[in-house]
């Protein structure tokens, strides 16, 4: 055996983001959590420019579209969002709740590739006042129903949370609300800043996990499976309400095992104090012709499997056509997956297959 053999592995963490160029809206200097953030990017001598609007970032470093695409993933935007109707977030929210759009991991299959279009940069919003009393509008309208918002359908603000405070300003707000309710998802462990934060119980962290293969082949530039459930357990002692998104679930050779392993580790490192009132969520793998295209110009070496002949036509939200797995292949996904959640998770709850 060589003494290489004899070294043990180092494993280093994955590092919170750090931006390689940051923009700001003038106005958005006006802001508390504006100057903040700029007093934050001086300090880490993070190159930075001024904006006239956080929807027109042009002139981004590099050669090609790709290069050009990995730059905007490392770009920060800090402006003010001035759309304050909040879009619909069905299955898992009655609304999402804008507070950053785009993301710089790397997953391959993102829906973000599409729905952002030509500004995959990260934007950030300041005004989370405004935000808040636009949330505050909804709840009134619909009480004494509950009113859920999802803070993750356009970003990962998690792995943000080190440099916009923004989640924890929800978290508090949402505290006090009798009848809203606040829940995101993320790939990201870094949720430090948010175990101390009083809560009530009204927002529910959920992480998004997937086998090993899916993790290893598809996600590059977010935590690693391990990181995600130590956070887990963390998220769990702080008492939030937790719960696991298993997407999108993929059907490659071997996925009974990849699957079947995924919640047998899960069930092995959850700590048995996080185990109650746990939710799964579960969406299958789903692609349009037009994201297709994008994650094969972004991704050219992808493995992602994206055969239309091999898919089942679905009628989208957004009047595209988009392709999932056979009924049969769905089927035989589900129920596999159920079974182990409810092997190792008796008292879970399944909300939504997808
Ligand atoms: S972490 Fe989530 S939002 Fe970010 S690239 Fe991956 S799938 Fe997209």
């Amino acid at each position: 055996m060589s003494t290489l053999e004899h070294t043990p592995v180092q494993t280093r963490g994955t590092k919170p983001f750090m931006p390689d160029l940051v923009f700001f809206e003038p106005d958005a200097l006006n802001y508390p959590k504006g100057q903040r953030i700029m007093d934050w990017v001086k300090a880490k001598d993070i190159p930075y420019r001024m904006t006239t609007s956080h929807n027109r970032i042009t002139n981004l470093p590099g050669e090609t579209e790709v290069e050009k695409y990995r730059m905007a993933k490392k770009t920060l935007v800090v402006g003010i969002r001035k759309t304050l109707t909040f879009d619909q977030s069905k299955p898992s929210a009655e609304y999402a709740i804008p507070i950053s759009t785009g993301c710089m991991g790397h997953c391959h299959y993102c829906y973000l590739q599409t729905t952002l279009g030509a500004k995959p940069y990260i934007r950030i919003y300041v005004n989370t006042d405004d935000i808040i009393s636009a949330a505050k509008t909804y709840i009134e309208e619909r009480k004494p129903e509950i009113t859920r918002f999802e803070a993750a359908c356009t970003s990962d603000p998690v792995g943000l949370e080190h440099i916009t405070g923004s989640l924890g300003d929800l978290i508090r707000f949402m505290a006090d609300e009798e009848f809203g309710r606040l829940r995101f998802v993320t790939k990201y462990h870094h949720v430090d800043p948010l175990l101390d934060i009083k809560h009530n119980g009204h927002t529910r962290i959920r992480f998004s996990i997937n086998s090993d293969y899916v993790i290893k082949q598809f996600e590059p530039a977010t935590s690693r499976f391990e990181e995600r459930i130590e956070a887990a357990g963390k998220i769990a002692r702080a008492g939030y309400p937790l719960g696991f998104i298993i997407a999108p679930i993929i059907w490659y050779d071997g996925w009974e095992k990849g699957y079947g392993e995924l919640l047998r580790r899960l069930g092995e490192t959850l700590p048995q104090h996080a185990t109650k009132d746990l939710t799964f969520e579960l969406i299958q793998h789903r692609f349009t012709k037009t994201s297709k295209a994008v994650i094969e110009k972004r991704y050219p070496k992808t493995k992602l499997e994206m055969d239309i002949e091999k898919r089942k036509k679905k009628w989208g939200r957004w009047g595209q056509n988009k392709y999932v797995y056979p009924d049969e292949q769905q089927n035989a996904l589900r129920e596999f997956i159920t079974e182990r959640i409810f092997e190792h998770f008796p008292l879970s709850r399944i909300e939504y297959f997808t």
